[in-house]
């Protein structure tokens, strides 16, 4: 659940077991959503919800993670980070976020968590999922 300091909200994004720990400062840069199937599998579920905050925004972090990465549909890198004992995924870092990171939602445990701008990859969605929720328009990545 967040909290403050002076007037910036701090929110700690937590992995299943706890040992991670990431505070992040501010509003995020950007919230998105991404139904592709490559976030698909990540997640084990129908969409990515992350949010991508600036690096200096990253106030404290603690706990052990490893990476995987993975190749994007334009051919740069993204590296998922994950918690070394449960496994969660809690950020990711990409070749084209240069200076952010972006981390998953619900790791935040926070239901006034600004909502998703934007789905990404919306062909690839599962079709109950509706368009409607996402004031941007929909449009992926180029
Ligand atoms: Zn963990
Ligand atoms: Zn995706």
């Amino acid at each position: 659940m967040p909290s403050r300091k002076g007037t910036a909200v701090l929110r700690t994004a937590v992995c299943s077991c706890r040992q991670v720990e990431l505070v992040c400062a501010g509003t995020p840069r950007r919230v998105y959503a991404c139904s592709c199937a490559e976030c698909q599998r990540c997640t084990g579920t129908a969409f990515s919800y992350r949010a991508i905050y600036r690096n200096d925004a990253v106030v404290a972090r603690k706990g052990r993670t490893k990476s995987w990465r993975r190749t994007g549909q334009s051919g740069a890198w993204l590296d998922q980070h994950f918690c070394v004992e449960c496994g969660t995924v809690v950020f990711m870092s990409a070749e084209a976020l240069k200076d952010a990171i972006s981390v998953s939602v619900g790791c935040f445990e926070d239901p006034d968590f600004p909502p998703p701008q934007r789905l990404h990859w919306p062909e690839q969605r599962h079709r109950w999922l509706e368009l409607e929720a996402f004031p941007e328009a929909h449009s992926s990545p180029s």
